[in-house]
């Protein structure tokens, strides 16, 4: 059966104020086709002990609302974290990696608490920090929290945003830079909004690796909860053999934003930086400016994940960086334009959170089924189902998106890329400084 999971969340748990809740996520996950979501922030003792009272075992691992009925009691939760690992790297340093945790049950993620108390890890915040001296160190701690139970993953997450262990924060050139001997033990990295299977496929070192993309969601929010997710194929639910799917790479495809959508896909700097005033600037790889320094404020620039990936594919060999764009993905992955996002581009609004747009949404969940059912039917069906449900200029942004006839100016520096309809805008030959009206 094809099950959909988004395995990355976080709570907004700190300090015992929590911000999600999980009876409007499992709403939301109803709306996008979502089977499984991840808890988000499952190593803060108190949002613990919260999900211990909201949470019951329904499937082995996978947990459902408590009393919940309709759509609310379809919804399944898995106990997951993200952690993050700081470690001395070699380019000096010491880099925070982002790393994604995930545990088969409550006994488990409540001796992952004990492990991180043991190491003296501050556990207030919902994303703890996780103090390795290197490598050798990083290796040995993924080790003990591997240990809990045959079952847990240990994840890279979002691997190219700067807080990523490719991304340009302390930058290192392997997995193994980062999780020393651990990196054997990986068998799946997250794409990140930032990257896709196809940007991916440019590194040698994650051939063997399966990738999975998540939403890494602060809220349940419909343009949050499910942006990115990760269809798999499994015999039946559990966390068993959500695990087994994602380590045989049993994967029907990847979900994805267009990585120029992503907010550090481009080298620049956002407007607002100190020495920048209302002034932005991007550039593509093959229009830096000298030394990688702003003309702007003359600080180097935030690196953008491509210049990233095109480095590291040269020094990890197999002379693949001439392949971008042309390399048939290893394993599939989906681009998809948020639905809110192309209804706000169809109604000429900015905003993808709208009333309007979001009551366009529930109209057209309601003939659909769920936002993941829409991208299934065919232009010409989108047309006929949706006229004269909605205006006109509606129907054709669902239409040109569905043909493909979209694109992103790129993101850069924090800034989300932004969908332009019926435009193709290249990756290449940008270097821009905006002054903002
Ligand atoms: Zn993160
Ligand atoms: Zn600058």
């Amino acid at each position: 059966m094809r099950y959909i999971v988004d395995l990355h969340s976080h709570s907004g748990y700190a300090g015992g104020v929590g911000n999600i809740s999980l009876a409007g996520v499992a709403r939301t996950m109803a709306l996008k086709g979502i089977d499984a979501f991840g808890v988000g922030d499952c190593l803060q003792p108190a949002w613990l002990e919260k999900l211990a009272s909201l949470l019951e075992e329904r499937e082995p691992g996978l947990h459902a609302l408590r009393g919940a009925e309709g759509v609310e009691a379809k919804a399944r939760f898995v106990m997951q974290t993200e952690v993050i690992l700081t470690s001395a790297v070699a380019s000096g340093g010491r880099k925070g990696t982002h790393t994604l945790l995930l545990f088969p049950n409550f006994r488990a993620a409540m001796a992952g608490v004990d492990l991180l108390r043991r190491w003296e890890v501050k556990l207030a915040m919902g994303r703890p920090f996780v103090k390795c001296r290197d490598a050798g160190d990083v290796a040995e701690k993924c080790s003990s929290l591997a240990a809990i139970d045959p079952a847990v993953m240990v994840i890279p997450a979002h691997v190219m945003t700067p807080q990523g262990v490719f991304g340009s924060d302390h930058p290192v050139d392997s997995l193994a830079e980062v999780y020393g001997e651990f990196a054997r033990e990986i068998t799946a990295v997250e794409t990140g909004l930032s990257s896709d299977p196809a940007l991916l496929a440019l590194l040698p070192e994650l051939d063997g690796k399966t990738l999975i993309s998540n939403s890494d969601c602060h809220s349940e929010a419909l343009n949050r909860v499910g942006r990115e997710f990760t269809a798999l194929e499994i015999p039946r639910p559990s966390y068993e053999e959500i695990v087994l799917a994602i380590r045989k790479r049993r994967v029907r495809y990847t979900a994805e934003f267009d990585p120029a959508e992503g907010r550090y896909f481009l080298t620049g700097h956002r407007a607002g930086l100190a020495g920048h005033g209302a002034a932005a600037c991007w550039y593509s790889p093959d229009c830096l400016p000298p030394g990688g320094l702003c003309p702007v404020c003359g600080k180097p620039l935030t690196l953008g994940v491509l210049d990233r990936v095109l480095h590291l594919s040269k020094v990890q060999g197999g002379g693949r960086a001439r392949q971008l764009g042309q390399t048939p993905p290893r394993q599939e992955g989906r681009t998809l334009a948020p639905l809110t996002e192309v209804l706000a581009a169809g109604l000429g609004t900015r905003s993808a959170s709208g009333r309007k747009a979001a009551a366009f949404f529930d109209l057209v969940v309601k003939e659909t089924g769920t936002e993941a059912e829409l991208w299934d039917l065919s232009p010409a069906d989108i047309l006929a189902r949706f006229t004269p449900l909605l205006p006109e200029k509606v129907v054709d942004a669902l239409v040109q998106v569905r043909r493909g006839d979209f694109s992103f100016q790129p993101g850069y520096d924090g800034e989300y890329g932004r969908l332009r309809l019926g435009e193709k805008i290249g990756w290449f030959g940008h270097a821009v400084v905006e002054k903002a009206p």
